[in-house]
């Protein structure tokens, strides 16, 4: 499988947790920023993987399979949840692709809001926007 990303993102300390993705350049809204690198797992063993990270880099399809971008991964696992995101995420078969919502403006962190997460809303978000529902 293939997962370009087609911005180069700067990987540098989050303001969110942990590590995050920054534009290095202004990203236009509705621009395909790339799709998350990964290696192909079952939901079972990609959870099970996932137990002991604190960060969400595990996407689950429909039929049991998921992307564990934690191995073979690319800058774009760095995108943390905010409740208020600058990009959105698109399912295509077992791409992730990401998408800028808005412009974005050069040296933002990038943003998704994940939605359903296997922390079933036990993690705590950080994302510090006004409108935070407070969980994962
Ligand atoms: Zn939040």
């Amino acid at each position: 499988m293939n997962f370009p990303v087609y911005y180069t993102l700067k990987v540098a300390k989050s303001k969110i947790a942990g590590m995050g993705a920054y534009a290095t350049c202004p990203i236009p809204a509705r621009k395909k920023i790339g799709s998350l690198g990964g290696t192909l797992t079952t939901i079972r063993k990609g959870r099970a993987a996932a137990k002991n990270r604190t960060t969400i880099h595990l996407v689950e399809f429909e039929d049991n399979k998921a992307l564990d971008a934690a191995t073979n991964g690319n800058d774009l696992r760095f995108i943390n949840h905010a409740c208020e995101p600058n990009t959105y995420m698109r399912i295509r078969g077992y791409h992730v692709e990401f998408y800028a919502l808005r412009n974005i403006k050069k040296g933002e962190e990038l943003t998704c809001h994940y939605g359903e997460t296997h922390h079933e809303g036990k993690l705590k978000c950080r994302c510090g926007s006004k409108n935070c529902v407070g969980f994962l």
